[in-house]
């Protein structure tokens, strides 16, 4: 059963916000992925994917399978395409018609065998190149072979050809970034010419999407900006967190000079303190690293750090100068006080604060 005091609030006008923001920056002709992977960045997929259907998105984007049958089942009809999708779970893609990205020999032989074995044609996906986040994808010294690999069958469609920039936030990296765009020119080149359709190329993630526009190709794929999150850039300031995870104190207590609060001790007040103890804990998603002053939430307009190791199931806050009652409203983190700012310290970045929100915690839609 979720937890009623702690809920994640997600605001769908911010998500189409952020969504204009994007498009703004693009041009007109230029597709838009919405990626919805990770129970949309730790909202509620289904129904995030519905608004950035209803917003025109062309395609979503899942990182493994079930997250797209998900949405099929949901009734989600446009493209879905498959970041990771696994050899075993190629009968799956096609009861569901989602699109796999494909990206080494072992999948692209055993895909072209069962095309072959049910007998299916014109089968689609996307090929993902590596070139230089070293993750996933297929080098460029392999592209003769993939492609012989493909007409061998004729079964495969190629539809799209996309790679995944590893630094495209850190101006540092520009020019790791450009010998990417240069990587994958070579790729879309070579594609092109040996098919007679025009494939889908796509390169940008969100920070590139700002901050690389020469490298924006036929679709982009936009992850943390739909969201709300950026890099810290002017730009990015405009974006509008959709998500907020809100809760409320459930006691106060005021100690002593020399009281401890919290598993280990590890708060000793050093003057009177009021103490506020929040039904939230780590197993909602606020990892322990959190706690000891390292990050603060919003009570009543004003900042509250958190004290002692964050528990399980709950976290105290030092409220000894804000005005406050039992159960007043905190923000952890969203609209008004942003996962940047509850992570004071920048130990974490926002992609895995707002996708750690445990499914526990109530989610609340807005719109
Ligand atoms: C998650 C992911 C994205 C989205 O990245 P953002 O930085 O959140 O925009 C894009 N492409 C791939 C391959 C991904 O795995």
């Amino acid at each position: 059963m979720p937890v009623k005091e702690t809920r994640l609030i997600i605001n769908l006008n911010d998500l189409a916000f952020n969504y204009a923001v994007i498009k703004e920056k693009l041009k007109p002709e230029t597709k838009i992925m919405g990626v919805v992977k990770a129970f949309a960045y730790g909202t509620d997929s289904e129904v995030v994917a519905q608004k950035l259907v209803d917003l025109g998105v062309d395609y979503l984007a899942v990182a493994y399978i079930e997250e797209g049958v998900r949405l099929r089942k949901f009734g989600i009809t446009i493209p879905i395409l498959v970041f990771y999708p696994q050899v075993e779970e190629l009968k799956q893609l096609l009861t569901y018609n989602l699109t796999p990205s494909i990206y080494n020999f072992r999948y692209l032989k055993k895909l072209n065998a069962t095309l072959n074995k049910e007998d299916i044609e014109d089968f689609q996906i996307h090929i993902k190149i590596n070139t230089g986040l070293n993750r996933l994808g297929f080098d460029l010294n392999e592209l003769e072979a993939i492609y012989n690999e493909i007409n061998q069958s004729k079964r495969i469609k190629v539809v799209g050809l996309f790679s995944h920039l590893a630094a495209s936030g850190n101006a540092k990296e520009a020019k790791f970034t450009q010998s990417q765009i240069e990587k994958f020119e070579i790729a879309k080149r070579f594609f092109q010419s040996k098919f007679d359709q025009k494939l889908i190329a796509h390169l940008c993630n969100s920070s590139g999407i700002f901050n690389f526009p020469e490298a924006e190709y036929d679709m982009v794929r936009a992850g943390i900006a739909l969201y709300g999150y950026g890099n810290n850039t002017k730009e990015h300031e405009q974006l509008q967190p959709i998500s907020s995870l809100k809760t409320v104190i459930t006691q106060l207590r005021s100690i002593q000079v020399g009281e401890s609060v919290g598993y280990e001790r590890l708060f000793k007040a050093s003057r009177k303190t009021k103490v506020a103890t929040l039904p939230l804990g780590y197993v909602d998603g606020i990892a322990r690293q959190f706690g000891n002053l390292k990050a603060e939430v919003l009570i009543n307009g004003k900042t509250a750090p958190i004290i002692g190791n964050v528990c399980m199931d709950t976290m105290m806050v030092d409220v000894t100068d804000i005005e406050c009652k039992e159960g007043d409203h905190v923000t952890i983190f969203g609209k008004e006080h942003s996962a940047l700012k509850f992570d004071k310290l920048q130990q974490s970045i926002p992609y895995e604060i707002i996708t750690r929100i445990s499914q526990r915690v109530t989610r609340v839609i807005e719109s």
